[in-house]
């Protein structure tokens, strides 16, 4: 039996539904125009959700808050809910995974948007001046054509297929930052915890702590209770709707490559035997942990990094670290060089200084060679090390705000994607930020 067809039409193909590609859909579909968002989970919100991570870095450059307007509409449709709590000191704000995929979701299907879930990319070739791209589904194949594509994946999956070069993990030898299973712990006491050394709670209930455990964890190695190639973890992600609910970044897996089914099923099992060490660690060997339970391993293992395109600029740690802001920026980010060690245990953790931050030029989000192609998030046209800073989700949210105001303008005006240029972007992302502060203003805490 030959399994049926399914064949679209849209202007706009967004390939991911992660923070970019949902910042792409926003923006692209903002004055009316046609929006396809495909994604493989049945999901909006990338890592956050797929990983079930739950904390949004959104650190501040000169004090000013530098997410664009996608991320911080979002945010206060979250604190409309109570489903997200604000911390200073890490300059993050914390949030519900499942209220996220609601109210993304939500969000596009107000917009008119089409969501296409469990749509596994498979294929893209040119169809005139636009694309005719495949995807694998339960029960059939997808086919929508279209004339604006954005690769979202993370992966950068559609411009490695579309034939665009692509790079891999670092240039000496192309291994990426560790995969990490995140790991939700239930039952936990943040009081208990605060007593023992004089912790930190956050908002008078929230456990918080960044890289920490380090004692600890050498007393449980040297118990041969841990494994895990990590001498520090972090526990500092509180649920905002029951502060007993931990979220631990704790695991590593090195070695292995995203981008390669036989590693990610071994990325996916070697994740939750860590976990299980992760639980042991906690009912022995933290205070305020005597009771806790595994709730839940995220659905998917978390990625960092992966591949990334060739484009037709490349942002490098020099840019980063010299705080460039180029005419063609797009977007600024603040948040440090933060860089999972590739081997072993180690994690450079880079801030250059309180002020400072850096502009994101369009070009990096354009591949070489190919027309109405945009790339968006942590795929787009960098090295390692620049890569390890605007990784974050508000950053990447902000970079799929700009691919989609890029494809929202070219429709408007029927031109090609590289006929728009970094500027207009921008003025076009500050009209919108602009917008949502005078109505909106309300909800701002
Ligand atoms: C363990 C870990 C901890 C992190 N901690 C934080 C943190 O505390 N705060 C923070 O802000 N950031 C954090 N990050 C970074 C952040 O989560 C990611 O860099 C960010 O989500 C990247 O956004 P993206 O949209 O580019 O990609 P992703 O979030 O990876 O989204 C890509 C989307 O595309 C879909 N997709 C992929 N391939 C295909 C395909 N072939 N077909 C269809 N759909 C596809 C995926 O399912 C996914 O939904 C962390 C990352 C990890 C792994």
């Amino acid at each position: 039996m030959n399994f049926p067809q399914y064949e679209l039409q849209t202007a706009c193909l967004v390939v991911g539904g992660g923070p970019a590609g949902y910042g792409a859909a926003v923006a692209a579909s903002s004055r009316g125009a046609q929006v396809i968002l495909a994604e493989r989970h049945g999901f909006l919100g990338g890592m956050g959700s797929a990983a079930g991570l739950g904390c949004y870095l959104n650190h501040r450059g000169a004090d000013r808050d530098l997410s664009d307007g996608v991320y911080q509409e979002l945010v206060q449709a979250l604190r409309r809910q109570g489903a997200t709590y604000h911390d200073d000191y890490s300059q993050a704000d914390f949030f519900e995974p499942e209220w996220c995929k609601r109210l993304m979701e939500q969000r596009l299907l107000r917009a008119g948007v089409r969501l296409l879930y469990h749509c596994l990319f498979e294929q893209v070739e040119r169809d005139g001046q636009g694309w005719r791209v495949t995807f694998l589904a339960k029960g059939g194949r997808v086919v929508v054509r279209c004339g604006y594509l954005v690769d979202a994946t993370g992966d950068a999956d559609v411009c490695t297929a579309a034939g665009v070069t692509v790079t891999h993990g670092r240039r000496s030898d192309g291994k990426a930052q560790p995969m990490t299973m995140v790991v939700q712990l239930g039952g936990f006491d943040p009081a208990a915890w605060a007593r023992a050394d004089g912790r930190m709670v956050g908002d008078g209930s929230f456990a918080m702590e960044g890289d920490c455990f380090a004692t600890a964890i050498a007393a449980a190695r040297a118990a041969g209770h841990w494994t895990i190639p990590r001498t520090e973890i972090a526990m500092f992600w509180s649920m905002p709707s029951d502060p007993t609910r931990i979220t631990i970044n704790g695991t590593r897996i090195n070695g292995l490559s995203a981008c390669n089914p036989l590693d990610v099923t071994a990325a996916e099992v070697e994740g939750r035997r860590q976990a299980q060490e992760i639980l042991h660690f906690f009912r022995h060997y933290v205070p305020g942990g005597s009771d806790v339970y595994l709730l839940q391993t995220g659905p998917q293992v978390g990625v960092r990094e992966s591949r990334r395109i060739a484009g037709r600029a490349v942002l490098s740690e020099e840019d980063v670290r010299a705080g460039r802001r180029p005419p063609d920026a797009v977007v600024t980010c603040s948040y440090p060089i933060d860089v999972h060690h590739p081997d072993g245990a180690g994690t450079q953790f880079e801030k250059v200084t309180q002020d400072h931050a850096y502009g994101i030029p369009w070009e990096c989000l354009l591949p070489i060679g190919v027309e109405n192609l945009v790339a968006a998030g942590r795929c787009i046209s960098a090295t390692h090390e620049a890569a390890g800073s605007f990784r974050v989700m508000p950053t990447c949210m902000g970079l799929g705000e700009a691919a989609g105001t890029a494809v929202d303008l070219a429709q408007a005006e029927g031109v090609p994607l590289h006929a728009i240029t970094g500027e207009r972007i921008r003025r076009a992302m500050d009209a919108r930020k602009a917008a949502l502060v005078v109505t909106d203003a309300g909800n701002r805490s």
